[in-house]
């Protein structure tokens, strides 16, 4: 008998899903190893039994939590496949501001719209003033980063538990596995000083082949988890951080913060636009700020 597989999707955008679509031909060599379950394709309500249950997006509604909960109870492994699952994501960026203001923000007033018809339209599911990631909910087996995963580190975590072995995501930083040039970063030069920070468009012209942090612009390779192929900065743009800091246990922003004092002229770092949006994009709800700031009673 095909090992049962069920995928669900909380509070995401899909693309996790779509990451399994491309893995191409290859998902119908995988799709023949497995009985696929349920999907969002299949439109069942319920979770089957199932031996493998892929969660796509974090826990931001009441639904989100039941559903993650019912897909835990019935699964023997699960996993969070995605940055919104594993660390929140960018819908996490909502934990600094009231849900109202989220709501004023979505639809230009403190309250969500009132359905058309009620009895007929499924109820919209209340929103929970944090996202949090699957791990903070339910026991999480098997974490794949990315957002989206990387479509090959999706098949190999699925892989190696068909195959009963362990899976871990890579740990070095995206630095590793980028083919950028470093003139003066790993020396103690005062050359590798920007004088202010910019985006890549402000740049009159940007050399491709030159370490993009070192040309001025944030680039989050150096506190983020590789295993992409530094796929971004190959395409001419900064790293995001969306694999996640290359150890859980790092503060991804704070450690960016902590190499940018090293480089930028002291105070730069204070003219960053959106210092949040910058070091935590995809993982404020797995950082240590959002329980300092409700301790603090900061609510913006
Ligand atoms: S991790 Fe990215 S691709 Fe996946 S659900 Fe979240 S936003 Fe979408
Ligand atoms: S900082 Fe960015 S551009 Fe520079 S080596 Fe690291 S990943 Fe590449
Ligand atoms: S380069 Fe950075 S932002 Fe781009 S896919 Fe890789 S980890 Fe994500």
């Amino acid at each position: 008998m095909k090992p049962k597989l069920a995928t669900v999707v909380l509070g995401g955008c899909t693309g996790c899903h779509l990451a399994l679509l491309d893995l191409h031909e290859k998902l119908v060599d995988l799709l023949g190893a497995v009985e696929l379950v349920r999907s969002p394709l299949t439109d069942a309500e319920e979770i089957p039994e199932c031996d493998v249950v892929l969660v796509e997006g974090a826990v931001g509604t009441a639904l989100d939590e039941a559903t993650v909960r019912e897909a835990r109870a019935k699964a023997r492994t699960l996993v969070a496949m995605g940055a919104c699952a594993t660390l929140g994501g960018v819908g996490g960026l909502r934990n600094v501001v009231q849900t109202a203001d989220v709501f004023a923000a979505a639809y230009g007033s403190g309250k969500p719209p009132l359905q058309a018809d009620p009895e007929a339209d499924p109820p919209i599911p209340a929103l929970r003033p944090e996202v949090r990631p699957v791990s903070a909910v339910v026991d999480v087996d098997v974490e794949v980063p990315g957002c989206s995963p990387v479509p090959e580190m999706l098949l190999d975590a699925l892989t190696a538990i068909l195959e009963g072995r362990e899976f871990e995501a890579p740990r070095r930083t995206l630095c590793t596995e980028c083919s950028r040039r470093h003139e003066t970063m790993l020396q103690h030069d005062s050359g590798f000083v920007s004088d202010a920070v910019y985006g890549v468009m402000e740049l009159d012209s940007i050399d491709p082949e030159r370490c993009l942090l070192e040309q001025g612009v944030i680039c989050m390779g150096p506190v983020t988890r590789e295993g992409c192929g530094a796929r971004c900065p190959a395409s001419n743009v900064p790293c995001r951080g969306c694999m996640g800091p290359s150890r859980k246990e790092f503060e991804q922003g704070a450690k960016m913060v902590d190499t940018l004092a090293a480089i930028l002229p002291a105070g730069a770092i204070m003219f960053l636009d959106d210092l949040i949006g910058t070091g935590y994009r995809f993982g404020l709800p797995s950082s240590v700020l959002p329980s300092t700031v409700t301790k603090r009673g900061w609510s913006r």
